[in-house]
């Protein structure tokens, strides 16, 4: 992990995937490889973070699972294509944090809540004050919120979104991106 750091340049950002970096379905549930869509500007928007030091952790909810609409074997394989989709531009993703309940399960882990993203702190080592949070419901920023991070709410959800306390709204992941690498705090 001591090396992991290192490489890292302690630069991490938590991503939303669906309705972030991938179009969200209208039933919006991911549950077959042919549903995966990026946006048009994801890879640009993921590449422009790799190549300024950030390392991307995915914080996704997936109730299709608690529903039984997928297991947890198709989840990992229908997101080890995304992640397949973007190695070719050496966007890595270091590692995906996914809650597999609904809404009605009562876990510790589907955002809002900020379980996900304090396990990855704790894994990794993280300093939440200084990353951000970024997706596109309301879920997303306020995970942000009750876990430190700073928040972003980028407009690409398939429904209108507010999210007041969101630290920036963006119309897009690659002008989130961008705000994010002209603000970052490295100190
Ligand atoms: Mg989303």
């Amino acid at each position: 992990m001591e090396e992991v750091r290192k490489n890292l340049e302690n630069k991490i950002i938590f991503l939303d995937r669906d309705g972030t970096i991938i179009v969200d379905p209208e039933d919006e549930r991911v549950d077959r490889e042919d549903k995966i869509k990026l946006f048009p500007d994801s890879i640009e928007a993921l590449k422009y973070l790799a190549d300024h030091g950030f390392a991307i952790i995915l914080i996704t909810n997936q109730a299709g699972i608690s529903e039984g609409k997928i297991n947890i074997q198709d989840f990992d394989r229908i997101n080890n294509k995304v992640l397949e989709m973007l190695a070719p531009s050496g966007i890595k993703i270091i590692k995906t944090f996914m809650c597999p309940h609904g809404p009605k399960d009562g876990c510790e882990c589907r955002k809002p809540k900020p379980t996900m993203l304090l396990e990855a702190a704790k894994e990794f080592d993280i300093d939440l004050a200084k990353v951000y949070m970024v997706g596109d419901r309301e879920s997303d920023t306020m995970s942000g919120i009750n876990a430190g991070t700073k928040t972003i709410l980028v407009k690409t959800a398939n429904v209108p979104v507010e999210a007041k306390q969101a630290t920036y709204t963006a119309p897009n992941l690659l002008d989130a991106v961008k705000y994010i690498s002209d603000n970052y705090i490295n100190d």
